[in-house]
């Protein structure tokens, strides 16, 4: 038997027992006469006491030869401390060694296995499992796996089924790059890996499995951008015979359940915002409400003088920053340099000042007298103190830019509290959404999203007018969900299908089996996704996924502990059909 107990329950309830104990060598301290080591393992930390007095000779010595991370057994017994440590669990109490064994060795660690430790990013990445060893990242797997625990027990009290579909499979478009695995079976054929169990999920509604979830690994070769991972974890739920509101109703329960359960935070019905307000007020479709700022747009009341800027601009619109009149001219001048980065891409800013005695004092004072920059001041809901930004161009890139800029003060404020939660679902998005690149229109969320009851016609005259019923649910300006009813008949289908551009072959080849389908039979239905990584990642206050993935990828993609990706030797490329081309 390795152990009696672990390393973090010892109690001095426990004083006089003889217990056996296994784990790793966190410190030692060797005053000569008397030997500590901490002993960690999952659970905690043991003080463990070697003395010359008490401990046999032979393996005194041995203590004093271990190493950082040799993995060790000993026995031995459980005594009062003569300083305890009120910080840790085990404080009270440490265990006078009588037995060693030394189960294995280590290399000294690259990096401390400390809270706080030395290691870089990558050298972290490079030995993943020794950064598992620490306390971080290890609590951070724990509460991931807390957080799966509570999805899984809700949506099974609800009556879901957890079903496993493929994971090789067909493309299936979700708007990024397939990943790829060639078929040696099948020369020239490939399967790809699931963006997501989309098109599986609707088939198992029309196989009348009525309720499904999964907790399932996506795959998405995307352009890597910070903090995403091209393998990435969904909570995929599908219900059949449900309308939007059953949908928005049983996940809100979901979230809910997950927010109290795992954070304590109880939280009223979550507001409900359109995607054309949420552009309108916040710029941005996933808006974090945890703070105002909304936008206040100044067309009508900032293009009837000579400012040729503002006359010439599709969108004028502003923010109130708070306090921020406190700013000098100088960080004012550093904020517009800011926005002009081409990561941004602003034209310039221009700014209103509103002074404590209620005047005004803008950057375009020229051209605007106070009763204009009042005015601003009320549609923007600023208060005496702050700073008014305008930004002004096309509506589209402005409304990014200034979205931008609003979560950047926020942070800087200290308005993005990570303790504070701030849901909303944002609906009714757009059917289809252009797309300057390929000049097509491109379903904004995928194309087995039905559009709202009536607008099929649409399609044909005014595209980009037609709403779907879909929707998202943002948490603290994160989208955490996202989904849609579907379309579950043949012919809005083939409708939606060809207005994305696909022929009829091409319909049939990438789609038949689902339109098939539907012909037999097919239950309205409709579902969401959740991303699992990012919602744990915000359930427990941090802003990256990669802390809370077991074995992540780093922002070029590469698993750099396994060295993968890695090209294959010649025997297996051959026996894969596949020529490189040299
Ligand atoms: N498959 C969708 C996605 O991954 C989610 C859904 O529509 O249920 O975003």
């Amino acid at each position: 038997m390795y152990r009696s107990h672990n390393c973090g329950e010892l109690r001095a309830s426990l004083i006089n027992t003889e217990v056996t104990l296994s784990g790793w060598v966190q410190k030692s301290r060797d005053k000569g006469f008397i030997i500590w080591i901490d002993l960690r393992d999952r659970y905690g930390v043991t003080q463990l006491v070697f003395d010359e007095e008490r401990t046999p000779k032979a393996i005194f010595n041995q203590a004093e030869n271990l190493g950082r991370e040799f993995v060790i057994q000993v026995r031995g017994t459980v005594i009062e401390r003569a300083s305890k440590n009120p910080n840790l669990p085990t404080g009270d109490i440490e265990v006078l060694v009588k037995e060693l064994t030394i189960l294995n060795t280590s290399l000294l660690p690259p990096f401390t296995i400390e809270d706080q430790t030395d290691g870089g990013d990558e050298l972290r990445m490079k030995y993943r499992y020794l950064d598992i060893r620490r306390n971080p990242v290890k609590n951070n797997l724990i509460f991931r796996h807390k957080v799966a625990q509570a999805v899984r027990n809700y949506l099974s009290s609800k009556d879901f089924i957890e079903v496993e579909t493929p994971y090789l499979i067909k493309s299936t478009p979700e708007g990024a790059r397939d990943f790829v695995v060639p078929s040696r079976m099948n020369e020239g054929q490939f399967y790809a890996l699931p963006q997501s169990p989309q098109t599986f999920k609707q088939l198992l509604m029309v196989g009348g499995m009525d309720k499904y979830f999964q907790i399932v690994k996506c795959f998405r070769d995307e352009d890597l951008r910070a903090d995403r991972q091209p393998e990435f974890t969904q909570i995929d739920c599908e219900m059949a015979f449900v309308e939007q509101e059953d949908i928005l109703d049983t996940f809100e329960g979901l979230t809910r359940h997950l927010l109290k359960e795992i954070n304590d935070v109880e939280i009223a019905k979550f507001p409900r915002m359109t995607f054309d307000d949420a552009m309108r007020l916040y710029g941005n479709d996933k808006p974090d409400i945890r703070f105002g700022m909304q936008f206040g747009e100044l067309n009508e009341v900032a293009q009837h003088k000579d400012f040729n800027v503002f006359n010439a601009a599709e969108l004028v619109v502003g923010i109130a920053i708070p306090g921020g009149n406190s700013l000098t001219r100088k960080e004012i001048d550093q904020l517009t340099d800011w926005v002009k980065r081409p990561q941004i891409g602003a034209l310039g800013m221009v700014y209103v000042r509103c002074n404590d005695d209620g005047s005004y004092k803008s950057s375009v004072d020229k051209f605007y007298d106070e009763t204009d920059l009042k005015q601003w001041a009320e549609i923007t809901k600023a208060k005496t103190g702050d700073l008014i930004c305008v930004l002004s161009g096309n509506t589209n890139k402005v409304r990014a830019q200034l979205s931008t800029l609003r979560m950047e003060m926020a942070t800087r404020l200290g308005l993005r509290k990570p303790n504070e939660f701030a849901p909303l679902w944002v609906v009714d998005f757009p059917l289809l959404e252009w797309d300057e690149d390929t000049k097509r229109f491109h379903a904004m969320h995928h194309p087995f999203t039905s559009p709202k009851p009536g607008q099929l016609e649409l399609l044909d005259t005014n595209p980009a007018d037609v709403k779907a019923n879909a929707y998202d649910l943002v948490l603290n300006g994160n989208e955490i969900g996202g989904g849609s009813i579907r379309i579950h008949d043949k012919a809005t289908q083939a409708i939606m299908l060809k207005h994305l551009g696909f022929t009829d072959e091409q319909a049939k080849a990438q789609f038949g089996f689902l339109m098939d389908a539907f012909e037999f039979g097919a239950p309205p239905h409709g579902g969401i996704a959740f991303g699992l990584d990012r919602l744990v990642a915000i359930l427990g206050g941090q802003e990256t996924i990669r802390d809370f993935i077991a074995f992540p990828k780093n922002n070029s993609g590469r698993d750099v502990m396994i060295d993968a990706p890695a090209p294959l030797d010649d025997e297996q490329l051959k026996e894969l059909h596949l020529k490189l081309n040299v």
